[in-house]
Parts: C-alpha cells; structure tokens; sequence
C-alpha cells in the first residue's frame, strides 16, 4: 500500500448492465478541496454505450475492515449509499437474507432501496420457478410482502455488510443509525 494520491486509476471492470457488451470501467480520483477536506471521485464508464454515473465519497469514510451495521426504520434511511466490495458479505437478519461474498455480476454499488429491489428481483424469480403446490409458497410470499413494506419504509431492518479486508462502505443518512466493529487481525487467523 502507497499513501501516494494515484489519479484516476481503474479500480474494478464488470460488463455493462445496459448494453451487455461493454465493459464498464470504475476510475477513481482524489481531489484535495480548499478547505481541507478530501473526496473520492468514482466514475463508472461503459467503452461502448453511453452508461454512467458518478458519485463522491467524502474520504473520511471508514474503509477498514469490519463489521458496519445500518439500521433501517423509515423511508429516508433507504437513500443510504451501500457499496459492497467482492470479498463483503451482505446480510439482512431481519429477512433471512444474505449476499456472500463473490467477485462476479452482484456488484452492490447502490442505495439501500437497490438493494431491497436487487432481493426482490431474485426472490421473484425463484418464486416463479416453484411449483403452484410448493409448501414454500406461502413462505416466499411473505417475504416478498415484507420486502415490499421494507421498500416503503413501512420494515425496520438492519443490514449488515462484513468485509475482513475494507473497501466495503455505508454512507448513512443518519449517522446515529450506524455503526462500525472494527476486525482485529487476530480474529481473521
Ligand atoms: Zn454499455
């Protein structure tokens, strides 16, 4: 690791969500701010399409390794900003639900609402592909209901992003509603 400022240097490639032949490329930049302070540019680009977007992270963001843990009670504790790196792992206890930790095409850079709309896509999917007699049916279907009050804001939940190397972050509406658990290095070995 280097303290050096490394300017716009390519982070991560995945394909692009949107024409589904590109690959989109995450560059990122420091930028030092007049007073004092400093933010972290990430650009997304697609090569081919004209997808992207842009997002600022102030760099006193916490990017250690931890455990950071969210809780959900209303509506604007959905524009939360989530990312997930590929090595964190993504829970709702609440919900039973749980992204492990993978390198591929769930890569979580959103809000909280994305990722209840993500859950909800792939709940969906499942449920469809379950007999009309399934005896989990009535199971699913509720907690495609729950996840509907959650995206309301009608759902207290707590989400909960574990991630043994830092780089994943929540960027909290409500800073009360947060909190970090640091990972010691002796309780990875
Ligand atoms: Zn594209």
């Amino acid at each position: 690791m280097t303290n050096q400022k490394r300017n716009n240097e390519i982070i991560y490639s995945f394909k692009c969500p949107s024409c589904e032949e590109g690959t989109i490329n995450i560059f990122k930049s420091i930028y030092d701010l007049s007073d004092g302070d400093r933010m972290l540019i990430l650009k997304f680009e697609c090569n081919i399409c004209n997808f992207h977007k842009n997002d600022v992270i102030p760099l006193s963001t916490n990017m250690e390794p931890g455990i950071m843990t969210l809780q959900i009670t209303n509506e604007e504790d959905l524009k939360s900003k989530i990312y997930r790196s590929p090595v964190g792992k993504l829970e709702i206890p609440e919900l039973d639900l749980i992204v492990e930790p993978g390198p591929r095409a769930d890569f979580y850079y959103t809000n909280v609402e994305g990722i209840l709309f993500r859950f909800e896509s792939a709940v969906s999917i499942y449920k469809n592909n379950l007999e009309k007699n399934d005896p989990e049916i009535s199971e699913i279907e509720e907690l495609l209901n729950n996840l509907q009050k959650a995206m309301d804001g009608r759902f207290k939940f707590t989400l909960v992003i574990t991630d043994p190397l830092g780089g994943s972050y929540i960027i909290p509406q409500n800073k009360s509603k947060y909190t970090f658990k640091k990972i010691e290095k002796k309780d990875l070995e």
